[in-house]
């Protein structure tokens, strides 16, 4: 059964971390934020979400701000605020010979993109191709940066996954532009980076923003996240937000928006099955007869795999409230009984399962890979030997 996912028809309000955004608060009404922050977390934990929701905050015009219902809180959950600038990461556009004519196609493409998230807000790119911020954009920012704001009394430049500036690329004149930038932001405009990997980040970028660390949010809050904003149903949520280990982002992708994720959760099971049945022949075969949907196909299985092994975990030790896919709860326990499952051993599977995710975002035979896999788990998944 592949039930379809309803996607919000505008950016959810931002939800969690309280502290944080008491602090954030208090800085900006005292004027102590200063005006270049970094924000850092995991991937799809909500970096961008609060960095927007920051702006939004500072151009309400309410109080307590951000009201949402004030014409700037309504035009910035509309994407559309003249006075929020937001970059991101774009593939380089094709047929990009001047340095004009790419400026001018980034420009188109990051609109599109815009466009996109406010059709569907939680809908995550497509994680594929090289993308790069490139120097037309610091450009673009820079030249924005330095005239006054549209309408407000100030200006945001948020540049999401900014580890993937292009530093290379750009003339020594540029780079050192946007460290200018940076380093004397001009009077009215506030620069928030976000990373996943701010070690990647150049150290002069690194050095002149105030780092802010956006923590992961608990299983619980990410899966009444799921059930009430997308109106998944409670196991689908739990499952999802179980994979997504505390980020919204990647506990979306595993929503089944479009019926994948229940596609490789019938595939993960299925291999499960071959492997606890024991019978090398069969994890051959089951190896053989394996077609992943792309690479990030094959990653997604490798994950639902991982948390059916967990489950069987769960299941021995009969925590039957921590197993994900309780609709299969019978054959878990059937299967942890027969096979004597121990924590130590379900924890070395769960690590191969983990070993084999890092391999496959190489170039991998698929067949191959599933098949040492799935004798690898056969042989830590099978009970130990009677003495
Ligand atoms: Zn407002």
């Amino acid at each position: 059964m592949t039930r379809r996912v309803k996607m919000p028809s505008e950016p959810p309000r931002f939800r969690g971390h309280e502290e944080l955004r008491d602090s954030l608060q208090r800085a900006l009404a005292k004027e102590t934020l200063p005006a270049t922050v970094l924000i850092h977390g995991m991937p799809g934990c909500g970096k961008q979400t609060l960095a927007l929701w920051l702006a939004r905050t500072r151009l309400c015009t309410e109080d307590p701000a951000p009201c949402d219902r004030c014409t700037s809180c309504r035009v910035a959950l509309r994407l559309e605020h003249p006075d929020i600038h937001w970059h991101f990461p774009l593939a380089r556009p094709k047929g990009s010979h001047s340095p004009q004519r790419l400026a001018e196609l980034l420009e188109t493409a990051r609109h599109e993109r815009l466009a996109e998230l406010r059709r569907e807000p939680l809908r995550a790119g497509d994680g594929t191709g090289v993308k790069g911020i490139y120097l037309a954009a610091v450009l673009a920012i820079r030249r924005l940066a330095h005239r006054r704001p549209a309408v407000s009394r100030e200006q945001f430049f948020v540049v999401g996954d900014a580890e993937h500036l292009v530093p290379q690329e750009a003339s020594p004149e540029a780079a050192n532009a946007l460290l200018k930038l940076l380093e004397e932001p001009p009077e009215a405009s506030r620069f928030i980076l976000t990373s996943s990997k701010p070690g990647s980040l150049l150290d002069t970028i690194r050095s002149r923003a105030l780092p802010i660390h956006l923590p992961p949010l608990s299983t619980r809050e990410v899966a009444a996240f799921l059930e009430e904003e997308c109106g998944a149903d409670r196991e689908a949520a739990n499952r999802a937000a179980s994979l997504g280990q505390g980020s919204i982002g990647s506990a979306l992708g595993y929503l089944a928006a479009d019926g994948n994720a229940s596609r490789e959760r019938d595939q993960a099971l299925a291999l499960l099955r071959t492997v606890v049945g024991g019978r090398r022949a069969d994890s051959y075969r089951a190896a053989l007869d394996f077609r992943p949907a792309g690479a990030r196909g094959l990653l997604d299985l490798l994950a639902s795999l991982q948390l059916w092994i967990r489950d069987l975990g769960a299941a021995a030790l009969d925590r039957d409230d921590r197993v994900v896919n309780r609709g299969e709860l019978s054959f878990l326990r059937e299967t942890a009984r027969r096979l004597k499952i121990v924590p130590d051993r379900v924890a070395r599977a769960v690590g191969q399962v983990e070993e084999a995710r890092i391999l496959a975002q190489g170039n991998v035979n698929p067949q191959l890979f599933m098949a040492t896999l799935l004798l690898d788990l056969e042989e830590t998944l099978k009970p130990p030997a009677p003495r």
